[in-house]
């Protein structure tokens, strides 16, 4: 059993949208024998791009998973999202890959999704390798992309190629290990060749620089290196393999997918120096008291799994998919879900293949399967036969921006939530929230894209319509000066009468005090029953503002006189005193419109610091100050909410994807003069519209 783990391959493919990860994984299918034609992204006809949003946008939107048999191993490959709206759906993929092809667009480099992945692979210690596609554009570099990679990707860069031909006339490369020379032709057949010569010193070079690479891993190699001893294939190779294994550098090849050239390198690479489950070895899972426990890729071991990825179907209910740590399942069985702290049973085993799913009767340490209608069971769970233990689960990414969600049917209200609920089940970087004060749903994620993917996404599989936009801002109201007042309800004209009668002072407390009611009635004036009427009007008043009806903060009502009438007073009659009171004090005690500020951290590229700053002085921003970390400047800026609701997509386009930020509300400010008139006008003829 342990020779079917030995030969099983998990790679995760990453990099930037549109590097050619599709393209790539089409023609390995191709290659393999498991297609007979190759699927075009244009044409929408892809093995791994097969939802509706993805064939129109061109672009994954989800992990992809294919599997298949190439040279007696067996190869999983993840087509991974590289773009940052989606970005957390290759994130959950990557802790369940043994390995990593960094697929990168040999015209315009690594991009910023590329550095993100490669951050992933080194948190997962994940040996890997670089492809450098596209190869056949104009104005496509193999040297300048490897030299861009050694800084994005933080690691050292081995090329095992060498590229024959440029551009359009790029044909083939030379294997710089072998040494030997392959062209390909139309159908993407290789031939071997003898070294071009115009290029033969160039690999002369190319090989010399490989073998100093390799030798400076292992003492006794460089030792021989450098006495000038030779040095046969196979120690090179051995020391190269176990380099790779320990993620000490990534090799890289030159590839044109659409040409299909480099592909059969790349199987190559997979199967002979990629690791296996086994050569990944041991997981480290906690116990309930937080301890380590160690968890090898045994079969024979008690079963562990990881649930990396679910998939809602609105028909066939919840996917999980999970990676197999240690131990084997059947084709069904009983597992326990030990984070959720229930039981769970499957009656059958599936592997997922595009948009295919296939039973299978086993799996072992390395398998990636899905099990379908488990109950409790989400991603980021561990299931076990019993075993208390968990794998640690990654972090979902923070959401960046929100929307206001609403049905586009109101009669769809309740449809409308519990499709956002599933989704949410298959999309860690999605959150819900209710904002209760502003009455609105909102829909927070890795950017607009996202969120209107997901109201697509939405509506073809639940068949409802989901409306988005910018949410409303939670605005407050307080009141800049001190002010006694008096407010009396008075109503004796027939029958039963009204009578409440109370005075207050209501004054200015500092930032975050929140509101206090103050009793400070002597002699009895107001009967000790009636004051709590009394502070309900004033509470009930301050929900809604005098100057556009937001709630009122920080400040003191004290209720220090009144009188009352011993037939005609009655709780109801000291709470409308209150209100009138409050509502009163408030006109003439110079309210003031507050508005949330958000603590940001911006975390850009050093040459970008100049046009972040000034954007965020644009949005009257004010920076704390600044921090360094890695080759990041991170920008601490305290800026009103109302400015930044849409700058996940600004930041994008001023720093081309690289910049990131995180934000938390920090406290409520006053509006400048003439944008608090704005906005309260605003409201008040939005309040008036809704009537
Ligand atoms: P992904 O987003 O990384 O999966 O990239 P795709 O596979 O969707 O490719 C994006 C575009 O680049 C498509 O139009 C492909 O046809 C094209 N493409 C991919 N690989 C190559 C290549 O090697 N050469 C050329 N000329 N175009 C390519």
């Amino acid at each position: 059993m342990s020779e079917e783990i030995k030969t099983m391959r998990n790679v995760a493919l990453a990099g930037h949208g549109g590097a050619g990860k599709t393209t790539l994984a089409e023609a390995m299918l191709f290659k393999a024998g498991v297609t007979n034609r190759l699927g075009k992204v244009e044409e929408g006809n892809t093995a791994m791009d097969f939802q509706p949003e993805e064939i129109r946008k061109q672009q994954s939107i989800n992990t992809s998973f294919i599997k298949y048999t190439h040279n007696k191993h067996s190869l999983t490959l993840m087509d991974t999202p590289g773009d940052q709206n989606f970005f957390s759906a290759a994130k959950t993929c990557f802790p369940v890959a043994d390995s990593m092809a960094f697929v990168i667009d040999g015209v315009s480099g690594p991009s910023a999704m590329t550095e993100e992945a490669a951050v992933s692979a080194l948190e997962y210690n994940l040996p890997g390798f670089v492809i450098i596609n596209k190869l056949d554009r104009e104005r496509a570099d193999y040297s300048t992309s490897i030299e861009a990679c050694k800084t994005a990707l933080k690691k050292k860069i081995v090329p095992i190629c060498y590229p024959i031909g440029a551009e359009d006339n790029f044909k083939g490369f030379v294997n710089i290990i072998s040494g030997q020379a392959f062209v390909y032709d139309a159908e993407g057949k290789s031939s071997k060749i003898d070294v071009p010569s115009d290029i033969s010193d160039d690999i002369e070079m190319a090989k010399e620089e490989f073998i100093e690479n390799v030798a400076e891993l292992d003492d006794d190699l460089l030792e021989k290196y450098l006495e000038g001893e030779e040095i046969t294939q196979d120690e090179i190779k051995a020391v190269f393999r176990k380099g790779i294994q320990d993620a000490q550098f990534y090799p890289a090849i030159c590839c044109s997918a659409t040409k299909m050239i480099g592909i059969d390198m790349i199987f190559d690479i997979i199967t002979d120096y990629m690791p296996s489950p086994l050569d990944r070895g041991d997981w480290i899972a906690k116990d309930v008291n937080g301890e380590d426990v160690v968890i090898s890729p045994d079969p024979d071991a008690e079963f562990c799994g990881f649930v990396f990825n679910t998939i809602v179907d609105p028909y066939a209910g919840r996917l999980s998919l999970f990676r197999v740590i240690s131990g084997s399942l059947g084709k069904e069985g009983n597992v326990v879900n030990t984070t959720k702290d229930t039981k769970e049973r499957f009656s059958q085993l599936l592997y997922i293949a595009g948009k295919e799913q296939k039973p299978v009767t086993r799996a072992v340490p390395g398998s990636i399967v899905a099990v379908a209608k488990l109950k409790n069971t989400l991603t980021g769970d561990t299931l076990t036969e019993g075993k208390d233990i968990q794998i640690p689960a990654p972090k979902p990414m923070p959401p960046v921006i929100s929307f206001a969600i609403a049905p586009k049917e109101k009669s769809d209200e309740d449809k409308i939530h519990e499709a956002v609920r599933k989704i949410l089940e298959e999309d860690t970087g999605l959150k819900l929230q209710r904002n209760e004060e502003t009455k609105q749903t909102i829909l927070s994620g890795r950017g607009l894209v996202h969120i209107e993917v997901t109201a697509e996404k939405i509506q073809r599989k639940f068949n409802v319509g989901m409306g988005i936009e910018t949410p409303k801002v939670a605005y407050r109201e307080t009141f800049k000066k001190k002010i006694r007042v008096q407010g009396k309800h008075k109503k004796q004209s027939g029958g039963h009468g009204q009578y409440g009668d109370c005075w207050i002072v209501l004054e200015p407390l500092p930032k975050g005090s929140g509101f206090e009611f103050v009793d400070k009635i002597v002699g009895g004036v107001i009967p000790k029953n009636y004051i709590p009427a009394v502070e309900a009007g004033v509470t009930e008043a301050s929900r809604n503002g005098i100057l556009a009806g937001f709630p009122c903060v920080d400040f003191r009502v004290t209720l220090d006189f009144g009188s009352y009438h011993s037939v005609d007073s009655s709780e109801m009659a000291f709470k409308m005193a209150g209100t009138l009171a409050f509502k009163k004090a408030a006109v003439d005690a110079k309210p003031t419109l507050l508005e949330p500020v958000m603590k940001i951290a911006v975390k850009v590229p050093e040459d970008s610091t100049g046009d972040i700053m000034g954007d965020l002085n644009s949005r009257r921003g004010r920076v704390l100050g600044m921090d360094s970390e890695d080759d990041k400047q991170i920008i601490n800026a305290l800026v009103p909410m109302a400015e930044i609701l849409r700058y996940a997509p600004d930041l994008s386009s001023m720093t081309g994807g690289r910049g990131t930020f995180t934000m938390e509300f920090e406290q409520y400010d006053e509006v400048p003069g003439d944008m608090a008139k704005k906005v309260i006008d605003r409201v008040n003829a939005e309040n008036e519209e809704n009537k």
